[in-house]
């Protein structure tokens, strides 16, 4: 309903309206969404951060605690220099009041050990000075560092993940001159965060500036101790401190090369070490918690979205359904404004405007148009004898019938009353109207059986014709209506034109009609031949058949005369079916009493063509004579082939397959084209005498005739020149090789018997 259809601008507005709503609800949602995943992610750095933070100082202070201890423990060791037993006891000490650490010892800094608060540790003493371990945190110590905190590695003795501490103890000097090497079980260090509600996949730990892991927290499932803390970290949370000088905060996106995902890291240094704590949380984890609070407005918005969908479909439809009822309701207006309301027909008002746009084209093309006034004889006492109603509806009866009788290019119109208007468009010429008056009086004499009543009733016609009468329509009205009263006069049921001449036109029209009748009931058509020579060497070759009505009254009447009329009735089926007959017996009579070979050549009507049973009638024709197909003719005037070319092509193509010849009629007379004829497989063309008639006086005639003459014979065709008066022309015809010619000057048409005479020896 909706596509298709040029849209009110309600439609538009609404439509846009939605769109508009639309828009607006999705840009809210993507603005909202955007600042939401904005909020959320900050919402989550806060949270990393805040943890890196606590759990960085509170590390910090963890690790400060030692220092201050061993602090102590080195100047106490400082003072009982080389008394093994002293310094074990305060090593043993020491370690029983930081019951964290698992190994104490001091060591020389070659790596020996001089002491330990482990008894086996004790009784071994062993040397450290090819651990890489203490290697590298001796090169801490020597660099001035007081407290290393070292790489996390598997201790031997302890059989455990271990974290070194070692302390510088210095001599008055600031010489290193020993060191305190305890150990830290990473789970005991671990332990400390062990509380920590920690989402999935969030970690934290510290991490050395050289790259390697201090501690972590939890430990990846997936990975050994080897794996975390054996080698040093790379990847975006450990570049992007070194990138940016190991700062005091700061939170970061990067690949977390571990988890091997996209993550958010906080940092926090420590205070007192060259230490950063980080957390890192994967960025789905945000993208998770984020979508658990959006889903909700999401779902708003999509609901919200629907809903005005759901109240745009109703207005539309609300919209669609008045506006369709709008329309309805102003086309039954328009259509009222128009129409009678009894038959529905076209009102004065619709009939005056159609008139214009008729007279407009008939102006145009040159063709007449004709306004015929209708008034029913009698209506008022069928009124008056049986009321209204059945007066109404015999009225509508009539309109029924009326329509039958004109085309749809035509118009009737009720004027009120009992008066019909017609109008009839592109006539050709003045008989058509008769034709349709004629027609309408025909069917009005049979009666309408109306409620139950048998009626008869009749109509008198006035007639007004375009351009003859005038040329609009109050002036058409106003003569056809003077008409009108006129057939009334001359005793109603018939119809008569506001012009004289045309009434004559008509009386001899129908009369005509009536001569046709009696002629094709009383054998009155007779056949007169023209001969057709061979213009080269001079031979009569054939004769064309042509028409005459010997009628008592009239004498002899011409073709030029009926064959229109004939056409128009109809009357040129059974006429020129007693014309092919007559032409092919009288063809083999000829042949019988030993004329030489002629073809006789028969005119056919457009009519026989497209409407009678041309090919049977051919076909008896010339089994009735016993003459041999290849001695008929058919003449046919290029209209035929225009009009129609399908069905006229099959039949020309399945007549010529049979022997049959045919020849193109009267060429140059009217739209002629050659190239057209190259569909059709025609013998012979012959040029109107129209053409033909100046040739010998102008040379413009004669060059045209020349070239159809060539391009005839280009395409196959023969020639044959029509009309010709004087030798002359026929000698120039000749010159310009022309195949054949007729006219007066060989020959006019004459009845069989003096053809025979004539042409016998
Ligand atoms: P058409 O077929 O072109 O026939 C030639 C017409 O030219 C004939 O007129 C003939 O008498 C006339 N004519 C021949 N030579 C000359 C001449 O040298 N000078 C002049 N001025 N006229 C010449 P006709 O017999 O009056 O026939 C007129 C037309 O009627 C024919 O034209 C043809 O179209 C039609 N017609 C004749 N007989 C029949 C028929 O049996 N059936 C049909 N459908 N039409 C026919
Ligand atoms: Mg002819
Ligand atoms: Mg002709």
């Amino acid at each position: 309903m909706e596509a298709g259809q040029g849209q009110s601008r309600a439609i538009r507005t609404m439509r846009r309206g939605f769109a508009l709503a639309a828009g607006v609800l999705v840009a809210i949602g993507v603005v909202f969404s955007w600042l939401s995943w904005q909020a959320a992610k900050k919402h989550e750095a806060l949270y990393l951060s805040a943890t890196a933070e606590l759990s960085g100082k509170s590390l910090d202070s963890y690790f400060r605690h030692y220092e201050h201890a061993l602090h102590v423990l080195a100047r106490e060791l400082a003072g009982s220099a080389a008394d093994a037993e002293r310094m074990h006891a305060l090593l043993a000490d020491f370690r029983q009041a930081n019951p964290d650490l698992l190994f104490v010892n001091l060591l020389r800094p070659d790596g020996q050990t001089l002491a330990s608060a482990n008894d086996e540790a004790n009784a071994k003493l062993p040397y450290y000075g090819d651990s890489p371990s203490f290697l590298h945190g001796r090169e801490e110590l020597l660099k001035g560092e007081t407290l290393d905190i070292g790489r996390p590695t598997f201790g031997t003795l302890a059989q455990e993940w271990i974290l070194p501490l070692r302390f510088a103890v210095r001599g008055p000097d600031g010489q290193l001159v020993a060191i305190i090497a305890a150990t830290l079980p990473l789970a005991r260090q671990q332990s400390f965060w062990q509380d920590l509600q920690l989402p999935d996949n969030t970690a934290l730990g510290l991490i050395r500036d050289d790259g390697y892991i201090v501690s972590r927290f939890p430990t990846p499932r997936t990975m050994s101790y080897e794996e975390i803390y054996g080698t040093p970290r790379t990847g975006q949370g450990y570049d992007y401190l070194k990138a940016h000088g190991f700062p005091e905060r700061a939170v970061a996106e990067g690949y977390n090369s571990v988890a091997k995902a996209d993550y958010v890291f906080a940092f926090r240094r420590l205070p007192h070490y060259p230490l950063t704590m980080f957390v890192s949380t994967p960025i789905n984890n945000i993208v998770a918690a984020w979508w658990q609070q959006m889903q909700f407005a999401f779902a708003l918005l999509a609901a919200l979205l629907a809903g005005s969908y759901a109240i745009y479909r109703w207005a539309l439809q609300h919209q669609l359904a008045w506006e369709e009822e709008k329309a309805q309701s102003a086309a039954r207006f328009e259509f009222l404004a128009q129409h009678d309301p009894l038959t529905e027909l076209p009102n004065r008002l619709l009939v005056r405007d159609r008139l214009q746009h008729v007279l407009a084209r008939a102006s145009r093309t040159g063709s007449k148009a004709a306004l015929l006034f209708l008034d029913l004889d009698h209506f008022k006492t069928i009124n008056d004898s049986l009321g209204h109603p059945v007066g109404d509806l015999l009225l509508q009866a009539v309109a029924a019938r009326l329509e039958e009788c004109i085309r749809d290019t035509d118009m009737l119109s009720r004027l009120g009353g009992d008066e019909f208007v017609i109008i009839l468009s592109d006539l050709d010429r003045p008989g058509d109207i008769t034709v349709v008056a004629e027609k309408i009086l025909g069917r009005l004499l049979q009666s309408f059986a109306i409620d139950g009543n048998d009626l008869t009733t009749s109509l008198s016609i006035g007639i007004a014709v375009y351009p003859d009468d005038g040329a609009d329509f109050d002036t058409l009205l106003k003569k056809a209506d003077t008409a009108m009263y006129q057939a009334k006069a001359a005793g109603r049921n018939t119809y008569r034109f506001y012009t004289e001449q045309m009434n004559i036109d008509a009386d001899e029209h129908l009369r005509m009609r009536h001569w046709l009748r009696q002629g094709l009931e009383h054998g009155y058509f007779v056949l007169h031949y023209q001969p057709q020579f061979e213009l080269g060497s001079g031979r009569l070759v054939g004769a064309e058949a042509l028409i005459r009505l010997q009628h008592p009254e009239a004498g002899l009447v011409a073709p030029e005369r009926f064959i229109r009329i004939a056409e128009d009735s109809g009357q040129i089926i059974p006429i020129g079916a007693w014309v092919l007959h007559e032409a092919c017996r009288q063809a083999a009579a000829w042949q019988r009493a030993g004329l030489p070979d002629l073809v006789v050549a028969v005119n056919v009507a457009r009519v026989q063509l497209l409407r009678g049973d041309l090919e049977q009638c051919i076909e008896a024709a010339l089994a009735a004579a016993g003459l041999a197909p290849a001695c008929l003719e058919l003449e046919l005037t290029e209209s035929i082939l225009v009009a129609n070319t399908q069905n006229v092509l099959a039949s020309v193509q399945r007549l010529t397959a049979r022997g049959v010849k045919f020849a193109v009629d009267d060429f140059g007379a009217g739209h002629s084209n050659l190239a057209h004829l190259k569909h059709f497989a025609m013998g012979k063309l012959k040029i109107d005498q129209s053409l033909v008639r100046d040739v010998a006086s102008d040379a413009d005639s004669a060059a045209i005739v020349g070239a159809i003459i060539q391009m005839a014979h280009g395409l196959g065709l023969k020639t044959s020149a029509e009309g010709v008066e004087d030798a002359a022309t026929a000698a120039l015809l000749g010159q310009r090789q022309c195949d054949e010619a007729q006219g007066y000057h060989f020959g006019r048409p004459v009845p069989a018997e003096e053809f025979t005479q004539r042409y016998g020896q």
